[in-house]
């Protein structure tokens, strides 16, 4: 029985990890979950789940939950950033599963570590904001990182068995998101409805605004650099519209290995659950008598600059990742409240970065301070 924690068990990731956990009750146990403040749905997953703690950051929303909840039902109600830290490094769990969505999961996952649970990551902010710091934490505990990201799933299964030191490069499989194929001029002025769409997921609206802007990708590419620990000029980023080969890596004798399936988030998740093991399940099997065909083309950085940023930053090194992730933080929750426009967003990162003094191999606390200084200096720059 492997005893699990999830931050964030309400949004896109952390409903899969329950759907995946429903499936196999004989091999899970949920011992934790939280949210930032949807108590209904936590409230419905208490009575499926009977998990003995929840979470819940608002401490309000902790309030109104913690009187609905039946009196038969025994359960610790916790809240706010304390309440993520607990459930984080329970003394009961193997596994924490991190799905919330933002750097908010970076002193938890941390946390997590020290206590020696292994960490099912989704939460790539993470990793972004702090990859050396997290992985250097990491490696002295011996503790695994198993990805939970589709691409670094991928990633992960073609490295099996095999040694880093043949790596050539890695290439990650973008969608290309909504607006593939558009020119900088269609994108001017496209309205959130038009970016929360995305061709191939259905995931949180961060991530979907990030999946229109490629900026995940960038951001995949830095949780990448850190997992793997290869230098950006190994990382390559292909556009693949069906989204059927999830990532590849390239070996020095020129071989490629590539991991494919179904766009399915639960794949991913459940490879990160039962890992070094595969488990049956139903999920859709790929027919390839159906798929008329796999394409491939060069991502467009004149049209979506923030995959260039996001380079940019790793190469820069220091703390400019962290800062680009606040500040995408931000202007992505700006343009999601209508109060900025799609290009905005690069625009605004790039003066942050500009503005930036980096601190080479930042602590926590220096990686804090500046994540709130990029946070800070974005605002004031869009009023
Ligand atoms: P989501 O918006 O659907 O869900 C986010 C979850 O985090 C919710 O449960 C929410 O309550 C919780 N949360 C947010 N702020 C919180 C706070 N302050 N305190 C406690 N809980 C808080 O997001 P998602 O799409 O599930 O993505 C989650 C993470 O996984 C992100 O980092 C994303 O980049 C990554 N990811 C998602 C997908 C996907 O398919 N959705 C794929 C790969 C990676
Ligand atoms: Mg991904």
């Amino acid at each position: 029985m492997k005893k699990i924690s999830i931050l964030g068990s309400t949004g896109s990731i952390g409903t899969q990890t329950l759907d995946v956990v429903r499936k196999n009750r004989d091999k899970f146990e949920v011992v934790a979950i939280s949210a930032n403040s949807s108590i209904n749905l936590l409230l419905e997953q208490i009575k499926e789940f009977k998990p003995r703690y929840v979470a819940v950051y608002n401490e309000n929303s902790a309030k109104e939950l913690k009187e609905m909840i039946p009196s038969d039902i025994k359960i610790e109600v916790l809240s706010g950033m304390e309440g993520l830290i607990t459930i984080s490094s329970l003394d009961e769990i193997d596994v924490l599963l991190t799905a919330i969505v933002g750097m908010i999961g970076l002193v938890p996952t941390l946390e997590a570590i020290k206590k020696g649970k292994t960490i099912a990551l989704a939460n790539k902010e993470t990793l972004v904001t702090a990859g050396q710091l997290v992985m250097e934490e990491a490696k002295k505990r011996n503790v695994a990182i198993l990805p939970v990201d589709s691409e670094h799933s991928a990633i992960f299964q073609c490295l099996n068995g095999e040694s880093k030191k043949e790596i050539e490069s890695i290439i990650l499989t973008a969608s290309g998101g909504p607006f593939r194929g558009k020119s900088k001029n269609d994108l001017i002025n496209v309205t959130k409805n038009e970016a929360l769409k995305h061709p191939n997921w259905s995931m949180g609206r961060k991530i979907s605004i990030d999946s229109s802007t490629l900026m995940n990708k960038g951001l995949e590419v830095i949780e990448a650099k850190w997992l793997f620990d290869v230098n950006s000029d190994k990382i390559d980023v292909v556009v693949h519209p069906q989204s059927i080969i999830h990532s590849m890596v390239q070996f020095l004798d020129s071989s490629i290995i590539a991991q494919m399936g179904c766009p399915d988030m639960k794949l991913p998740i459940q490879y990160a659950l039962t890992y070094p093991e595969r488990i049956l399940n139903d999920f859709e099997r790929l027919d390839f008598s159906k798929l008329s065909s796999l394409t491939f083309e060069k991502p467009d950085l004149n049209t979506f600059p923030c995959l260039k940023l996001a380079y940019d930053s790793l190469n820069m090194g220091g703390t400019y990742s962290a800062v680009l992730n606040a500040a995408n933080e931000v202007l992505v929750n700006e343009f999601l409240e209508d109060k900025i426009k799609f290009y905005d967003i690069p625009y605004y990162i790039e003066k942050t970065l500009d503005a930036h003094n980096s601190i080479e191999k930042p602590t926590l606390e220096e990686i804090l301070y500046t994540d709130n200084w990029s946070r800070e200096f974005v605002k004031k720059c869009i009023k």
